[in-house]
């Protein structure tokens, strides 16, 4: 199979770097020069754990390559894959399809024989109808089918989630384009892996309802995790005892800063909005927005209680700041709500992140970036562990309260029980849905 993908972000690279690895021949298209030139350096530009291992090898056997030129690498091609971004419309929350769009028309001057475009982009339903319309006025002439074929990979372990996933869902509306994405995924036929066939509009919206249950569900837990702190109850405990019932199961249940990423903020944003359109409110997909973006603020409330009251010219370590470990990815980070409010309060903010500096500094104004986190917290008077890395999950904590000028820890991951920070030497410590002390 003769593949192109359109966009080499988290998604596309990922998509694409995956399906040389099948055996495809795959070229990768950004209109991103930069990006382009480090790909052909053999540089990654993005943080994603096992990339670079699976790109080499692929560049190395002939079957992937990069270009800014789009016609070229159309021209043949088996399958077109959009990959761009739809990030959330300013002002009216809707996902912008203007990078989709443009692509689409694109591809339609550059397409020679039968093509299947297909959309990896998560899309609004209809979206795919109209990508068809575009390709077809732009090149009546064109022979083609489209395809949705929406990604689930997680940020972080996404080579997995690519070569494993739970399942792989395809719409479409011939056969002929049915079996091109057949052949595309017959390596993932071996390890049983379940395809969903169905139409356009149910793979559009299989994608939707899959991101905002997920955020439904980790802001439920969130709120319970908020009743826990009120009634005395630990949020660990009452997650594990929900989350083994079968039918709850135990993923998406650790409370937390609130949910944040690439994904769920926008995806929630663009459902909500789908369902204004069509008369149809989403009312549980609107809750959870508000109440994510209320436990975002708690957690600024909480930061201020810790340090008695005020954080004015008080001196602030954050451990982690991308919207989860194994990313360098900051797009919509609780960090962005979070440490920009402790600034605005007077916090002098230093801040430490295995990835996240090239990202955040342009992000996270009037913070000081440090290498580690005893650096971060030398003559700190609170610590914050917003993202939980793995090299803050094993902090020498009294190392770390000798260093501070006052040692409290809000624990914002709940990584750390609070007899440990007790025993530590730690004067006050929150954390969420559990008795903290001090
Ligand atoms: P991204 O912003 O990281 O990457 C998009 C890339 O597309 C950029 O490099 C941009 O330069 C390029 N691009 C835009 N227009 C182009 C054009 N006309 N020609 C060539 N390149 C072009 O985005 P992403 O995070 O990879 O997300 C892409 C899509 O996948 C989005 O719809 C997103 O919702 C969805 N998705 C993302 C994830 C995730 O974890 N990031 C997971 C599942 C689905």
């Amino acid at each position: 199979m003769k593949i192109a993908m359109i966009g080499t972000g988290y998604v596309g690279l990922v998509s694409g770097v995956c399906f040389s690895d099948f055996g495809h021949d795959v070229v990768c298209v950004d209109k991103d020069p930069r990006k382009i030139e480090m790909l052909e350096r053999g540089e990654v530009p993005i943080y994603e754990p096992g990339l670079d291992e699976v790109m080499a090898r692929n560049v190395e056997a002939g079957r992937l390559t990069f270009t800014g030129d789009l016609a070229a690498a159309v021209d043949g091609a088996d399958a077109v894959f959009i990959a761009v971004g739809t990030p959330t419309r300013r002002g009216d929350g809707h996902a912008d399809l203007t990078y989709v769009m443009s692509a689409a028309e694109e591809i339609a001057r550059a397409m020679t024989g039968y093509t299947v475009v297909v959309t990896k982009s998560t899309v609004p339903v209809g979206t795919n109808r109209k990508v068809k319309q575009t390709i077809a006025k732009a090149n009546p002439e064109a022979v083609f089918d489209v395809a949705s074929n929406p990604e689930f990979l997680r940020e972080g372990a996404a080579i997995d989630d690519f070569m494993r996933p739970d399942r792989v869902v395809v719409g479409i509306q011939t056969d002929r384009a049915r079996e091109v994405m057949a052949d595309i995924y017959r390596p993932l036929f071996l390890r049983e892996c379940p395809v969903v066939y169905t139409d356009l509009e149910s793979a559009e919206m299989i994608k939707y309802g899959a991101n905002a249950f997920l955020a439904a569900k980790i802001t439920f837990i969130n709120e319970m995790a908020m009743l826990c702190e009120k009634t005395g109850a630990d949020i660990k405990a009452v997650a594990k005892g929900m989350g083994l019932d079968g039918r709850i199961g135990n993923k998406f249940l650790h409370a937390g800063p609130g949910y944040g990423g690439s994904c769920f903020p926008k995806d929630t944003s663009a459902l909500a909005r789908i369902g204004q359109e069509h008369a149809c409110p989403m009312r549980i997909t609107e809750t959870v927005m508000e109440v994510n973006d209320a436990v975002k603020r708690r957690m600024i409330d909480k930061v201020i209680d810790l340090c008695g009251g005020s954080v004015n010219g008080k001196t602030i370590a954050v451990l982690g700041v991308t919207f989860k470990p194994n990313t360098d990815d900051m797009r919509d980070a609780p960090s962005l709500t979070i440490v920009p409010a402790l600034v605005g309060r007077g916090a002098k903010v230093r801040v430490v992140d295995p990835q996240g500096r090239r990202e955040g500094e342009a992000l996270l104004p009037g913070v000081v970036w440090t290498e580690d986190a005893y650096k971060a917290a030398q003559n700190a008077e609170a610590l914050i562990i917003l993202t939980e890395w793995n090299e803050f999950r094993g902090l020498d904590l009294k190392r770390l309260a000798r260093k501070m000028s006052a040692p409290r820890m809000a624990d914002l991951r709940n990584i750390y029980p609070p007899s440990e920070a007790r025993r530590a030497g730690f004067e006050a410590y929150v954390c969420i849905g559990r008795q903290g002390f001090g």
